[in-house]
């Protein structure tokens, strides 16, 4: 019920234009979206940079339905990779095709990400090609390997979902061409015949999934909260005498603060997501409907806030943080699915 309902506001472009100037609703919002402009956004990288974290940032965005938009979103995506190199920051991009113009065009796809990967390649930067739903699986990858990998070898990478029967395959494939992936559980609502309905057989998935990228595969991105998982990480690559260099953690911004803290204090490369832009409040809805109970502790945390304000004397609550910050007791409720389901 409550999931259905944040589901319907989550597409109320009136509850939008109203939540987008309230304050509170943007306080909400910055736990897990780091501002609506590059240059907030790049603080927040910043921030986790000084905490030894890189980020992958991801320009939050409408759907794309005509050319000239997807240009855009190619020229913002441009622009970020220079302000990253301009501010000297550890970040890469996260990208969707579906921004670039999939769904309109396919040249125009390629032509869009194409320019953001001259860029990329310019600077020696990375870009992620961020999975979508399985209505895109096959087509991602043909076009991953039909025309951006051959072109940029060192720029560009995929992910793969290891809820999905075919991804065991994929995986092989992935290292056998030697390209860089990030594994995921999963983010999309998808039908029984292509992805398995239980969460035991999408984890041990993931499980199998991450071994064979681990031992055979190039430098691969771990994306996760799931600590069974990340342990499984640490004792695997222990046991088969693999680096922390040959692979990295990754989770998503304002998720497992803790962890992340705990991960590089124990010498592993770990990579936060950082989601921003103007088009945060379907991607905060989504996240809230995906995981209920997060109501219910922003809810708890944003009161918390405003009498500990009230109590500092001037009744006003704080100033919203940039970084999403949150005590790591709050934290531990404050779980989110994952970037994957923007567009869902
Ligand atoms: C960096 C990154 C990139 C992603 N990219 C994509 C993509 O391109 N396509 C796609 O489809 N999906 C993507 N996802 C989303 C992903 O597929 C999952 O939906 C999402 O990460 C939730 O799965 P999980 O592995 O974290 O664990 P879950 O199975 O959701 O959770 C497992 C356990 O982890 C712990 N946990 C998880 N979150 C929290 C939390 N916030 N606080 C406390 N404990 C927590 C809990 O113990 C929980 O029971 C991405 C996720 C990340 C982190």
């Amino acid at each position: 019920m409550l999931r259905n309902t944040l589901l319907y506001l989550s597409n109320q472009q009136q509850v939008f234009r109203f939540v987008r100037h309230n304050g509170l609703a943007k306080r909400f919002a910055s736990r897990f979206v780091a501002g609506e402009t590059v240059e907030g956004a790049l603080d927040a990288v910043g921030a986790l940079n000084a905490r030894g974290i890189r980020a992958s940032l991801d320009l939050l965005g409408e759907s794309v339905t005509n050319a000239d938009e997807a240009r855009q979103t190619g020229r913002e995506y441009v622009r970020l990779l220079e302000r990253i190199q301009e501010r000297g920051l550890d970040a890469n991009v996260s990208v969707k095709l579906t921004a670039m113009g999939q769904d309109v065009d396919e040249q125009l796809c390629v032509d869009t990400i194409t320019s953001v990967l001259e860029t990329a390649r310019r600077y020696g930067n990375f870009v992620r090609l961020d999975m979508e739903s399985s209505a895109y699986t096959q087509r991602t990858l043909d076009l991953f390997y039909g025309r951006l990998y051959p072109a940029f070898p060192e720029n560009v990478g995929i992910v793969l979902q290891s809820y999905l029967f075919r991804t065991d395959d994929d995986v092989a494939r992935a290292n056998a061409e030697r390209c860089r992936v990030r594994i995921c559980k999963g983010a999309y609502k998808e039908p029984p015949s292509v992805a398995y309905p239980d969460k035991a057989d999408v984890d041990a998935g993931y499980v199998r999934a991450m071994h064979a990228l681990m031992r055979d595969g190039r430098y691969p991105g771990l994306a996760t909260h799931d600590e069974r998982l990340v342990d499984e990480a640490k004792r695997f690559a222990r046991a088969e005498g693999i680096g922390p260099e040959r692979f990295e953690f990754q989770m998503l911004y304002g998720v497992r603060r803790d962890l992340q803290d705990a991960l590089v204090r124990e010498g592993y490369n770990m990579r936060v997501y950082v989601p921003f832009g103007t088009q945060w409040y379907p991607y905060l809805m989504r996240r809230l409907a995906e995981r209920p109970a997060n109501v219910a502790f922003m809810t708890g945390s944003i009161v918390k806030e405003l009498v500990r304000g009230r109590r500092a004397g001037n009744g006003a609550p704080p100033r919203a943080r940039v970084t999403g910050d949150a005590p790591e007791r709050e934290r531990a409720h404050a779980d989110v699915a994952g970037p994957g389901a923007d567009r869902r």
